[in-house]
């Protein structure tokens, strides 16, 4: 398979660990026969500093030819004082927007060498944590109307939540999709008790489950979902939900696994297009030491094998060299036991590679 993978290390502890990606790509090349092409794209403080623009338009546009995005993180203290329509978020936001990503994938899991690590009680986490949130992402009270306004001496303020079956069909069918990828099992999450949108959005979903008779839907209110999330998050497979909820959620999902360095996350469009990034910032406080962990990275490369370029063995192959190398005991700073030896990000980069 040739493909054309767009690469964007952006700032602080991005270089290295989107080097340790690539080095994992370029194994799965070579391990599997494909041929990825790689092309640099500017964005962010380094942008800024390089072209005067955090994503100027040739970036974006050789973004948007490429099959897929892999990035590492943007921003940092060094643009703190740049004017706001310039900083390195806006270039993000601009990207996102520029491909047309409607849906954020972000998995939830433990990995069993990690189990420490979670806040949640130990036979919770032993039952498993491996479960996916699909978010809506450029829709409902985000992007609604924003109103503020006095009357009678009295200050009122309304936001505008609202979706359309066409948006809801779309963001749902990501959700059947990627519950085929993996155990078959979708759980809709809602407040279709007092919300209208939400009343759409249960329909919805309820008639699409007869086009996927090989997957098991469930749909469930948000204050529930967020509940059963630290009460049995062995239950879940894929959720499905509205951008506000699934802002919520994803971040209480993300601190059960306990390691902010190791989740990965996608933000896909159209036509397979995606953007593949570690949930994490540019972490400019450990930047340049190579102490920063590449995991989030490496399984962000997966994602893309995975969701972008159909490559399920190789992104399994990934994923299962990084549970190989935790079992043998390998640790960055950030995961490493009190006392324990970490190793470096280029070091745990080499060890996965090895392992494919
Ligand atoms: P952060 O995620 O960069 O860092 C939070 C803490 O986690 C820090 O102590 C950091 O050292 C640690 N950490 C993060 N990633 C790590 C890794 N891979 N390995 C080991 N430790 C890791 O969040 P922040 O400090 O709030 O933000 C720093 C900058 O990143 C800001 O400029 C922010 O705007 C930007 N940011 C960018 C993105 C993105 O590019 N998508 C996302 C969030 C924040």
């Amino acid at each position: 398979m040739e493909k054309t993978i767009a690469v964007i290390r952006g700032d602080g502890i991005g270089p290295e660990i989107v080097e340790q990606a690539l080095r994992i790509l370029r194994r799965v090349e070579a391990r599997f026969g494909h041929r990825f092409t790689y092309e640099d794209v500017w964005m962010g403080g380094c942008a800024i500093d390089r072209y005067g623009s955090s994503l100027p338009d040739e970036m974006l546009e050789k973004a948007r030819q490429a099959d897929a995005v892999l990035l590492g993180a943007v921003g940092g203290p060094k643009w703190d004082g740049v004017s706001k329509e310039n900083r390195p978020e806006r270039g993000l936001l601009r990207l996102r927007a520029g491909l047309g990503l409607y849906a954020n994938l972000r998995p939830a899991q433990i990995f069993p060498q990690l189990a420490a690590a979670s806040p949640l009680r130990e036979d919770i986490v032993a039952r498993g944590i491996d479960f996916l949130i699909v978010r809506e992402l450029t829709g409902g009270i985000y992007f609604g109307e924003h109103r503020t306004e006095e009357k009678d001496g009295e200050t009122s303020a309304t936001d505008v939540l609202s979706y359309s079956e066409k948006e809801i069909r779309r963001i749902a069918r990501q959700g059947f999709e990627a519950a085929r990828k993996r155990r078959h099992k979708l759980c809709s999450v809602d407040k279709a008790n007092v919300l209208d949108s939400s009343r759409l959005w249960r329909k919805t979903v309820t008639e699409m489950a007869a086009d996927y008779p090989d997957v098991e839907v469930s749909h469930m209110y948000v204050d529930n979902c967020a509940m059963q999330i630290v009460r049995n998050p062995a239950q879940f497979d894929v959720i499905v939900t509205e951008n506000m909820f699934g802002d919520i959620l994803s971040d209480e999902a993300s601190m059960i696994t306990g390691s902010i360095g190791m989740i990965p996350s996608a933000s896909l469009g159209e036509g397979g297009r995606g953007m593949y990034e570690p949930i994490h910032g540019s972490a400019p406080d450990i930047a340049g030491q190579d102490i920063a962990n590449p995991i989030g990275t490496i399984l962000s490369a997966a994602m893309l094998l995975r969701y972008s370029l159909n490559l399920a063995q190789e992104a399994d192959a990934v994923e299962a060299a990084v549970a190989a190398v935790l079992e043998e005991g390998w640790r960055t700073a950030d995961i490493c036991a009190p006392g324990a030896e970490p190793v470096g990000c280029m070091k745990m980069g080499e060890l996965i590679a090895e392992h494919i």
